[in-house]
């Protein structure tokens, strides 16, 4: 029997209207659940499941994913340890709000992981009869119990949505409303769910041969700024000053610009005087950055800038918590410029 553990955590997979006024969505107990997926629950219609032994947990509570801490990234990946070994692959069920984010911090989390770990929702409830909630999950079980249906293992943390699957260090949200929910704009797809399921092989990180390890700590000293036409870094000065922030991710104009001006040098002075790095990323959804190709980059040529090239917001900001939440202040920027986990193109 292929073993595939499904880790339920709450969103709107499971959600179900309150009751109360305003009839709000709130999350479901995994047993309201299992009777809407007769696919699963009783190993599929004509035994497609047939070969898939199940293995279910939830969370301590599920919740809506905006409730998502790291203490629950955490969770989920010490249950993801304490059950790999008797495990083929994992699927996480996750509320899309934060998706990218748990599947960006599951990937830097692991070293040494060598079998999938599937996160997948909906955007519509399992209740609900025009869901995608069992298309999406059965989908991910495909991809985590890939021995059981001859397809190729993804070694890595990816999502599945729709039709698609993508590497969870790359990926965003880019609907509230679409089936569609997900993009991954610098990387392509890991593979296609169409009815057949393709893997782009050549695209998948290498198998590890090491063992698996877990660094499981997260820096909350952290913000993510977008700066604007007019925007004052002077809040950032001051918390840089109080000793408050251990890290910034600054998402630049285009390809790593910002103003030419005596506010932003004396940031990055402040930065480099009480050892705050900052990441640079770029708030145009495709490309990369490119510090020192134009003059009003120069600013950020400073060793406390990092240079983020074509991190996702969620994987930079994610990469930051966890390098500053696991290593000491001299490590952590040599591991900040490395592509760790594949969720970034170094050109
Ligand atoms: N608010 C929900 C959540 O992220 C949205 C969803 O799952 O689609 O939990």
């Amino acid at each position: 029997m292929t073993k595939v553990f499904i880790l339920y955590t709450g969103g709107t997979f499971g959600m179900r209207p309150s009751g109360d006024p305003g009839n709000r969505l709130v999350p479901s107990t995994w047993n309201d659940i299992l009777p809407y997926m007769p696919a699963i629950k009783d190993q599929g219609y004509f035994g497609y499941f047939k070969g898939i032994d199940f293995t279910f947990a939830t969370l301590k509570e599920p919740v809506d994913s905006s409730n998502i801490e790291p203490v629950n990234w955490k969770e989920i990946a010490e249950t993801i340890q304490a059950n790999y070994e008797d495990h083929s692959g994992f699927v996480i069920i996750h509320g899309t709000d934060t998706m990218a984010y748990t599947a960006s911090a599951l990937s830097f989390m692991f070293e040494g992981l060598n079998k999938p770990i599937v996160l997948t929702g909906s955007q519509l409830p399992v209740f609900h009869p025009r869901t995608d909630a069992i298309v999406n999950l059965s989908n991910a079980i495909y991809i985590a119990g890939y021995q059981n249906f001859d397809l190729p293992c993804i070694p890595e943390v990816c999502i599945c949505f729709n039709d698609d699957i993508l590497r969870g260090n790359r990926a965003v949200k880019t609907s509230t409303n679409d089936f569609e929910g997900f993009y991954s704009p610098n990387f392509s797809h890991l593979g296609w769910l169409e009815q057949m399921i393709e893997i782009n092989e050549i695209q998948l990180l290498p198998p590890s041969s090491e063992e698996l390890s877990l660094k499981s700590e997260f820096s909350r000293h952290v913000v993510n700024v977008t700066i604007f036409p007019g925007y004052n870094p002077q809040v950032l000065i001051d918390l840089v000053r109080q000793n408050r922030l251990e890290g910034i991710v600054l998402k630049t104009f285009g390809s790593g610009n910002i103003p030419d001006a005596p506010i932003w040098k004396q940031l990055v002075q402040e930065c480099e005087a009480h050892n705050v790095l900052i990441l640079a990323t770029t708030q145009c959804p495709n490309g990369a950055l490119n510090i020192g190709k134009y003059e009003a980059s120069k600013i950020l040529i400073s060793p406390n800038v990092i240079n983020g090239y074509d991190l996702t917001s969620e994987a930079a900001l994610t990469k930051l918590m966890w390098v500053i939440g696991n290593f000491p202040f001299e490590e952590r920027k040599q591991y900040l410029e490395q592509n760790l986990r594949g969720e970034m193109s170094l050109s």
